[in-house]
């Protein structure tokens, strides 16, 4: 496996030029954007790994899916469904999923800003900071790794410059989706995008999504099997923002992308995946992520269509 590994990334390694790191906020555009790496934990619990996969960065959209888990843990599917619906946008992560008049959860999903916006507000907990600390707890949980913290540079930027993430937030207010303070919401939501990772941390946490809700090594439940399907099946319909029906077709799994240049992939009782490549498409998906993940699909026979 790891030689599959090092050849596929060598290979893929020039698609690093064909993208640009993100830069909506300083902190961010300090990305480099020729790194690329990838780490994969096996369903029996092996771990493999090639390139830059224990560079840290942080996790950004891929928090997404995590949010999902804990609104889900704490409130159950039907309710979350009701409040930030399923369906596929087909725009942008961060677009004003709002008609003239209209807003409701119809028009958004967990995988888009205004969702995640929403599904902050759902975590409990007597203040947000604990609901904070429930997330980071989840997350820790989630990556094996109990060290994960928040780069509070990034943290910072996102807050200074979040005046797009202000107007989703305030537009979900105005059309009744959010009842708490808005500052309070986002401050989450903001930290909540700045916990770092790297590519091992995204590959456990996929390999948990792919063990249906297990730890790979110990077994140990973290989540029930029904909310692994349901968190499954909205990275497949929209975990790779605008670009979710061509990842379909080319990589065939379900997978959450951020704009720090992670992915965190899922291959259903086989096995997760983790990248790092910031260099992004204008969807803000990794290029050269993509293209790998591609290719160790076609050589797997990963895709589960
Ligand atoms: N912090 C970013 C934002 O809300 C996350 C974007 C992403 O990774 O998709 O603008």
């Amino acid at each position: 496996m790891e030689e599959l590994l090092e050849r596929l990334l060598e290979e893929c390694r020039p698609f690093t030029g064909k993208g640009r790191v993100a830069d909506y906020i300083p902190e961010l555009a300090k990305g480099d954007p020729d790194a690329l790496g990838i780490y994969v934990i096996g369903s029996e619990g092996k771990h493999a790994w090639a390139g830059d996969c224990r560079r840290p960065f942080t996790i950004q959209s891929v928090v997404k899916p995590i949010l999902l888990l804990q609104a889900l843990l704490d409130n159950g599917a039907e309710f979350v469904t009701r409040r930030v619906g399923v369906e596929a946008t087909g725009k942008p992560f961060d677009a004003i999923n709002a008609g003239d008049q209209a807003l409701d959860s119809g028009n958004i999903n967990p995988m888009v800003n205004m969702g995640a916006i929403v599904m902050c507000s759902l975590i409990y907990g007597r203040s947000y900071d604990e609901r904070f600390q429930r997330l980071l707890e989840l997350t820790r949980r989630l990556a094996g790794d109990g060290e994960i913290g928040v780069d509070e540079a990034v943290y910072r930027s996102e807050k200074s410059h979040g005046s797009k993430n202000r107007a989703l937030a305030y537009l979900l207010k105005f059309h009744g989706l959010l009842e708490d303070d808005v500052e309070e919401v986002l401050d989450c939501y903001f930290r909540a995008c700045s916990i770092q990772a790297d590519c091992r941390a995204l590959a456990h946490i996929g390999a948990v999504l792919s063990n249906r809700g297990r730890l790979p090594a110990s077994n140990e439940r973290v989540f029930p099997a029904a909310m692994s399907r349901y968190v499954n099946a909205v990275l497949m319909t929209c975990g790779m923002y605008d670009g979710s029906g061509e990842f379909a077709l080319r990589v065939g799994v379900p997978a959450k992308s951020g704009v720090g240049g992670g992915i965190m992939a899922v291959v259903p009782t086989r096995m997760g995946i983790g990248i790092f490549g910031p260099a992004l498409d204008r969807k803000g998906n990794s290029v050269a992520g993509i293209r790998l993940l591609e290719r160790l699909s076609q050589e797997l026979y990963l895709s589960i269509f």
